[in-house]
């Protein structure tokens, strides 16, 4: 952004005089922190502004637009790997929604909530637990501080059958690129289906507020799960490699009958190992991947298989009773299927507190590989993959940020403050054994090609769609790797969109590539944008635009 200081340093004045100085960060020294992202070359931006309210993101929205200062909308700015906090833009002012925190209503009898984008998924579930046991919101396996709106405004999935997060979404207030304040659908006076029927009535317009730059959510309502009568989980490891098509066209199947309606997050070995474990000094002084026998060593260690997955089932007793038969049969033949219950995550806990003691811990390692097949690892992992399929949110999965990074893992992750390097790229193909197979070989492929880990997840985005969430792992404090990272994934973008597969999600550095892919659909949305924000005041180069 090429801006006279002198305006800039007068902007940001009027910016401390709407929210307070305390709120407005711009001083190098506050705003290097800030500036941190995962991704290899995040842009700086040039101040963030805390508003506490909507009358002051107006306010702010108001002076930007005055002083033609561009904005950057964030949540919680949580966006790890797909840059965090930063704009596509050097030097926009990020808008950094945080302290509109409050959960504003909960409805227990039509099951759902609003809340302002501050709210986090730790917040929500404890409130629901405290004041509404009979209700359960989703949530992701990322961190518990992510914002629920900043996620599902872009786009992001979770862990149970209410994983589409922006399909959750139901009415939203917004601030207008003009700083005016707009309410969706039935958002009208007195209209009593706002939170409850999300088409209102005409055109649909809540989309245009995910994954763009159209306006400022500051409300909406987020659909909640009643509290299920009973709930099982399950994990699956898939017996040969080969047969994943197999697998994928099944769970397909189980999903377009609803067997399974919680979001399936199929992973490969890499996936489990950097959840589990950690690359060691040694390792990360001389690799930049894993070599195939290190890879095979952690893979006995942890008791990890090519492929897993995990889903949970919810209902009546009945409707478990009768998912866990469909599920055993379909599944069986293919692999090991376990199905874990509050009971026996009662009885893991007991075993993990035994394991404190040195002299009982090798005997319930040992008893653990024999009856599960798994690794005393993986028992550790069980009570969190149980919980976060419930949609209770865990700091457990997020910290495979660390799996390349010199420091232990934190017990509160923070991937940019701790200058962990880590990447998505997710491709989203149509849910056939054929079209998952292919995508996974080409990302294995360009990764091989770069030295750099396959990790990938398959996640259910509906019954039709597979997304092929794969992540770069890199060392942020090593030139090469940040470029080879940057190039990886470049090209491989290149080569998916050539294939003919679109993203499900963007980070910033792949945004700019949108722009020129469908040009009518973007001929169409830069007159929108044009009419709606004529000096493309809100976020610049969001998704293309
Ligand atoms: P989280 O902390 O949950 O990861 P972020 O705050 O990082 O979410 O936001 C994720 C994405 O959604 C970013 O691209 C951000 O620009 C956009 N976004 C987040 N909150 C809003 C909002 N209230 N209005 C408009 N866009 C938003």
């Amino acid at each position: 952004m090429n801006m006279d200081p002198d305006i800039f340093r007068e902007a940001l004045a009027e910016f401390e005089g709407a929210v307070g100085p305390a709120h407005v960060k711009w001083r190098p020294e506050e705003l290097a922190p800030l500036a941190k992202a995962t991704i290899p070359q995040p842009r700086r931006p040039g101040a963030v502004v805390y508003p506490g309210d909507s009358q002051e993101v107006e306010a702010v929205v108001r002076i930007a637009r005055h002083f033609g200062i561009p904005l950057w909308p964030c949540s919680k700015g949580r966006n790890w790997g797909y840059g965090s906090a930063t704009p596509v833009e050097e030097g926009t002012v990020v808008l950094h929604l945080e302290r509109l925190n409050r959960i504003l209503e909960v409805n227990d009898e039509l099951a759902y909530a609003v809340i302002e984008p501050g709210v986090t998924y730790r917040q929500l579930r404890e409130h629901l637990d405290r004041h509404h046991p009979d209700l359960w919101c989703d949530c992701t396996d990322g961190t518990p501080h992510g914002s629920v709106l900043g996620n599902a405004l872009d786009r992001g999935l979770g862990t149970t059958h209410y994983a589409d997060h922006f399909g959750t979404l139901c009415g939203l207030e917004v601030i207008l690129p003009s700083g005016e304040t707009l309410r969706t659908g039935g958002g009208v006076e007195n209209c009593h289906t706002w939170h409850t029927h999300k088409w209102g009535v005409g055109p649909y317009i809540e989309g245009l507020f995910s994954q763009s730059n159209f306006g400022v959510v500051v409300k909406a309502g987020v659909w909640l799960m009643p509290r299920p009568g009973s709930f099982v989980s399950f994990t699956f490891d898939l017996a040969r490699a080969d047969d994943l098509p197999q697998l994928v066209d099944t769970i397909r199947r189980l999903s377009l009958e609803g067997v399974i309606s919680s979001a399936v997050h199929l992973i490969n070995d890499v996936v489990t190992l950097s959840v589990l474990a950690q690359y060691s000094p040694e390792q990360l002084q001389r690799y930049s991947r894993l070599p195939p026998e290190e890879l095979a060593r952690m893979r006995q260690e942890y008791g990890v298989s090519d492929w897993s997955f995990g889903g949970g089932i919810q209902g009546r007793p009945s409707m478990v009773r009768a998912a866990r038969r469909e599920l055993r049969r379909a599944l069986s033949p293919l692999g090991r299927l376990m199905f874990v219950d509050d009971r026996l995550i009662g009885v893991v806990r007991v075993l993990l507190g035994w394991r404190k003691r040195p002299w009982l811990r090798g005997f319930i390692d040992g008893a653990v590989r024999v009856v599960t097949g798994k690794s005393p690892a993986m028992l550790e992992a069980a009570p969190e993959i149980h919980g976060v399929l419930k949609g209770i949110p865990s700091d457990y999965f997020v910290r495979h940020a660390y799996f390349k990074s010199p420091l232990p893992k934190p017990v509160e992750s923070h991937p940019d403050r701790d200058d962990c390097g880590i990447t998505w790229l997710a491709p989203i193909v149509p849910m056939t054994g054929e079209h998952v197979s292919r995508v996974v070989s080409l990302c294995k492929d360009y990764f091989d090609r770069y030295e750099f880990d396959f990790y990938v997840a398959l996640l259910i985005q509906n019954p039709r769609s597979m997304i092929v969430l794969t992540a770069i792992f890199f060392r942020k404090d090593d030139a090469e790797q940040c470029k080879a990272a940057e190039s990886l994934y470049q090209e491989l973008s290149s080569a998916i969109a050539a294939s003919g597969y679109q993203a499900y999600r963007v980070g910033t550095p792949g945004m700019r590539a949108l722009a020129g892919k469908n040009p009518q659909f973007h001929a169409f949305l830069k007159s929108l944008k044009n009419a709606a924000d004529p000096g493309n005041l809100l976020a610049p180069g969001k998704y293309g635009l």
